[in-house]
């Protein structure tokens, strides 16, 4: 039997880190949507298109081939055949997605892709619109929310060990925009399905978290 759990919540909830220990323990296919997002940001970007300008990132889409590979159980992202990955996981791209993710016919773009692997494999799926728009029939739904203080301090703690210079303040505020935007869009904004789960991390562990996420979703397959 096929089944999915979806994951959604803010950014530096922890989704990516949970959601890649249950993928592993359950031996589940980890699908990480905001890398999708983020490899759009990251061409257009590259360009030198202006993310506000919705007229040229949409005309950029028909030179951009975006696809999900596994290596060795890893999810890797190629944009016209590059490996983007690691270009990927920086501040100023992670402001770029958040603009293009807005953009009705990028989130468009992008659907085929989320749903075709969810179709063909059991999933987690992370990212903002996970179990209200992409799989609104996954099995397990949960949303996954902290204060915006713990999920900045998250957030820059990893942007250091990578030699990142952004300041505490600035990952803040970053994240409070990007939340409030993703939140506010017209287009599948981020919000709690309505029989999705919700869970706050604030102040836990990674432990802990783990542990409580396990509990809700071994429940919920042994339904
Ligand atoms: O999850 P991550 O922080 O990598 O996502 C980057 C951005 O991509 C988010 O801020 C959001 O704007 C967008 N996104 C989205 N829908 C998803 C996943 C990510 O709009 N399912």
């Amino acid at each position: 039997m096929i089944y999915a759990i979806a994951i959604d919540g803010p950014a530096g909830a922890g989704k990516s880190t949970i959601a890649k220990i249950l993928a592993k323990e359950l031996e589940l296919i980890y699908v990480d949507t905001g890398a999708l997002y983020r490899t759009i940001g990251y061409y257009v970007t590259s360009q030198g298109i202006d993310t506000a300008d919705t007229e040229a990132v949409v005309a950029a889409l028909d030179g951009l081939k975006v696809e999900l590979k596994y290596v060795e159980g890893v999810q890797r992202v190629f944009a016209n055949g590059e490996d983007v990955s690691d270009l990927i996981r920086t501040p100023a791209i992670s402001m770029a997605a958040s603009a293009v993710s807005a953009i009705p016919a990028v989130r468009a773009y992008l659907l085929d892709t989320q749903r075709s692997i969810a179709a063909t494999h059991s999933v987690v799926m992370d990212g903002r619109d996970i179990g209200t728009v992409i799989l609104p029939d996954a099995k397990i739904k949960i949303f996954l929310s902290a204060s915006p203080e713990s999920r900045a301090q998250r957030r820059f703690d990893e942007l250091q060990a990578k030699g990142d210079p952004a300041t505490y303040e600035e990952v803040l505020a970053d994240m409070i925009k990007r939340d409030y935007d993703d939140s506010h869009r017209a287009i599948a904004p981020l919000k709690q399905a309505e029989d999705a789960i919700p869970v706050d991390t604030s102040g836990e562990t990674l432990e802990q978290s783990v542990a409580r996420m396990k509990e809700i979703v071994y429940k919920k397959l042994a339904e």
